[in-house]
Formats: C-alpha cells, sequence, structure tokens
C-alpha cells in the first residue's frame, strides 16, 4: 500500500533509536533475556517532588487547554532558569513550551528551512535531526569527526563548509551519541565563524546540559553577537527522569517563537497540561537537587569504560556528559563470529542483539559507521551483565 502515501513519508528513515527500543521489547516480550541499551533513558525515577506537584494539579483541576505556548508561569520560570544556569536573558514572549525538545527542533526546522537550504550537522549527530532537517525539505551537510579528535568537528570545517545554501548549524553538547562537549574555546571559534555570515543561525540543543562531569557548560546563545542568532532548545526529560512526560522547550528571538508558535498551534495545541505544571517545579528547584543521578551515572560511566576496554577491538573515548559511550568497533568489520560476516556497524549492533541479547544503536544512524552507541543510564547490574555477554561472544 505504499504507492497511497507520500514519498516524503515511504523515503523517511524510522528512528534508529526507537526501533532498537521497540525491537528489544519485543523480543523481550516474547520471554528473551533483552538487556535494552539502545535508548537514551534514566532507569531513576521522577523525582518525588515533581511526582507531587502533578498530583496537585490534578487535584486542583488542571485539565482545560494551557496556552499554546505554554503557561505563563511555566514560561517565567523558564526565564529564571535560563538566566541562573545560562546567563541568557529572554522575555516569556521568547519561549515555546512543546511536546518534548524533539517538537521543539522539528518546529524550528519546519518554521525556518526554506526547500533547499542546508542545515549543517556536526557527526556524530543525533539521529532525527536529519530526518527533520529532510522532512523540511532541507538538505542536510554532514561534518565529519571522529574518536582521534573526541567526536569534535572544529570552526574551520564549519568555515569550510558554509555555502550560500547554508541556513542553519546544529550543536548539541553535551553531545548525543559521543558524550562529548564543545568547551568555551571551541564555542567562541564556532561563534566567530558565524559571526562571518549573518544569514546562518545555530541550534542549539543542550538538552544534556546537566549530565555533566565537569566541563564548564556553554550555551551558544550566551557567546557575544550570538543571542539573536540562537535557538536554545531544552527539555526536562534528561536531567528529572521524565523522558515520558514528554515536555520541552525553546528560548528564541521573538519572531522564531512566534512562528514556532503559530505552527504549533496548527499541529498539538501545545503541551499536556499536568505535565507542564510538574515541570514549573522541577526548573525551579536547584540543579542540586539532582546532582545524586548525575554522580550514578559517571560511577557507570567509569564502570562501563572500565568494562569494555577488557574487549579486544573497542576504542573508547571518555566522555564528557550524557550517558552514552561510542565505542570505535570498526576492528571487527570483515571478521566472522559463528557463522556472522561483520561488514558494518549495523551488523555488529544486530550480531550483538541477537547472540549476546544487548540492545544498542548502529553508528550509521548518528552519522559514524564505525561506532555503535551504548546508553549506561541502566543499572551497575546490567551494566556488567551486558559487557559480559558482548564479551563472551566476541572472544
Ligand atoms: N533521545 C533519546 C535517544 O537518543 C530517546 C530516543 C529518541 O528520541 O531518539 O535515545
Amino acid at each position: 500500500m505504499k504507492e497511497y502515501l507520500t514519498d516524503k513519508i515511504n523515503n523517511l528513515p524510522a528512528s534508529a533509536t526507537l526501533t532498537m527500543a521497540a525491537k528489544a521489547r519485543e523480543l523481550k516480550n516474547s520471554g528473551i533475556d533483552i538487556i535494552g541499551l539502545s535508548l537514551g533513558e534514566p532507569d531513576f525515577n521522577t523525582p518525588d517532588f515533581i511526582k507531587n506537584s502533578a498530583i496537585d494539579a490534578i487535584n486542583q483541576n488542571y485539565n482545560s487547554y494551557t496556552p499554546v505556548d505554554g503557561y505563563l508561569e511555566l514560561k517565567e520560570a523558564i526565564c529564571k532558569k535560563f538566566h541562573r544556569d545560562n546567563k541568557i536573558i529572554y522575555n516569556p514572549n521568547q519561549i515555546v513550551v512543546s511536546t518534548g525538545a524533539k517538537q521543539s527542533i522539528a518546529n524550528v526546522v519546519q518554521a525556518m528551512i526554506k526547500p533547499g537550504e542546508e542545515v549543517i550537522l556536526l557527526a556524530p549527530f543525533w539521529v532525527s535531526y536529519s530526518a527533520i532537517v529532510l522532512m523540511a525539505d532541507g538538505i542536510p551537510k554532514i561534518l565529519k569527526s571522529d574518536i582521534s579528535n573526541d567526536f569534535k568537528v572544529s570552526a574551520k570545517q564549519i568555515d569550510d563548509a558554509i555555502s550560500e545554501k547554508t541556513k542553519m548549524i546544529i550543536i548539541n553538547s553535551p553531545n548525543n551519541p559521543s558524550g562529548s562537549i564543545y568547551n568555551k574555546k571551541e564555542l567562541y571559534e564556532i561563534a566567530s565563524v558565524v559571526k562571518k555570515y549573518p544569514n546562518v543561525f545555530v541550534l542549539s540543543d543542550e538538552i544534556y546540559e546537566h549530565i555533566n562531569y565537569g566541563t564548564e557548560h556553554v550555551s551558544f546563545a550566551s557567546i557575544e553577537g550570538m543571542y539573536d542568532r540562537t535557538i536554545t532548545v531544552n527539555g526536562i526529560a534528561k536531567a528529572f527522569a521524565m523522558t515520558g512526560w514528554r515536555i520541552g522547550y525553546l528560548g528564541a528571538p521573538i519572531w522564531i517563537a512566534k512562528a514556532c508558535t503559530k505552527l504549533q498551534g496548527q499541529v498539538t495545541s501545545g503541551a499536556n497540561c499536568i505535565a507542564q505544571r510538574a515541570t514549573i517545579e522541577a526548573i525551579t528547584e536547584s540543579p542540586e537537587k539532582i546532582k545524586y543521578m548525575v554522580k550514578e551515572f559517571e560511577q557507570r560511566k567509569n564502570l562501563i569504560i572500565k568494562l569494555l576496554s577488557e574487549i579486544k577491538g573497542f576504542q573508547l573515548n571518555n566522555p564528557d556528559g550524557a550517558f552514552y559511550i561510542f565505542p570505535d568497533i570498526s576492528y571487527y568489520f570483515g571478521k566472522t563470529i559463528g557463522d556472522v560476516t561483520i561488514k558494518n556497524a549495523s551488523d555488529f549492533a544486530m550480531l550483538v542483539l541477537e547472540k549476546a541479547h544487548v540492545a544498542t544503536v548502529t553508528g550509521d544512524a548518528f552519522g559514524s559507521p564505525k561506532n555503535i552507541r551504548i546508553s549506561y543510564a541502566a543499572s551497575k547490574e546490567n551494566i556488567i551483565t551486558a559487557v559480559n555477554r558482548i564479551k563472551d561472544l566476541l572472544h
């Protein structure tokens, strides 16, 4: 029945992260003991102070449509958060609350990218950026990096790649899938390139801001000259263990915020009312309150690095943030394990799923075909068992 669907949807790749998670769920439901390390999802529960505010909101009868761009109290709380954590001054009319950071990104791209305009993606990049750009008939322009440069694209690479068709650069720091953080110097260098091109905008995806193991987080919009050219996207999913609550938000120049609100008004009418009330509580509290999760992620990171480094052929970086490790496993390309000859990272991820029963995600989906992504937002027991299974399979 494909012929009844649009070319756009037929050609759209499915989200590799969600596809792998669905596959793992399916195998689990069929009785196979799968360890899911494919999805970037904290295994913690949402903290009680946030859950209680949602329960209060239900009891206070928050059940009507909210303003399309979010409750005013929430937008005010987001402005305070941007000031407190990011040194950015936004007013509530520059904020749009959406159904997850993913929707915030899709809104911006739909609102700003004209057919044929280029969006520069810094590989490795999160799987949905390229699909979102393609849905807007934009052209993803992918700049490469690898483990030898800590998975970071340089300002010079960006400068060389900008053409008259370039409209936007998407920067994601801390990065999904590599965990690398672009430091202050690197971001300032990128900003001096951006300054040369007045028609180029930056979408700064800062969703992993708080999952940071010690590098200063610099918000692109806080860099001199970048405020009017930057859209800052963030959300509550990762830092507050609230992935399923689906709340993301952006801060941007008013004209961009207005365009995103107009679009959202025709698509979702705005984000869930109870989740919005709970988000006020989450982001008003000091980030110190969620540090216990970050400390735990850091211990798990150290654990998984130690365990994976004992496996032959795994090249590893030491991520500064997020909760992923992105090993280069190209050593295995051309090798045969059991009856499977591994040609690429997808074969490797499939082999690990089918034979070791561990779900990961192929690096192809992130623009890095030599790697696989492993999420360590899982219990230490699961991390240990998963890595042992992979080791047994490969040794
Ligand atoms: N962002 C998370 C990940 O990369 C959740 C899944 C998705 O939206 O891609 O795993």
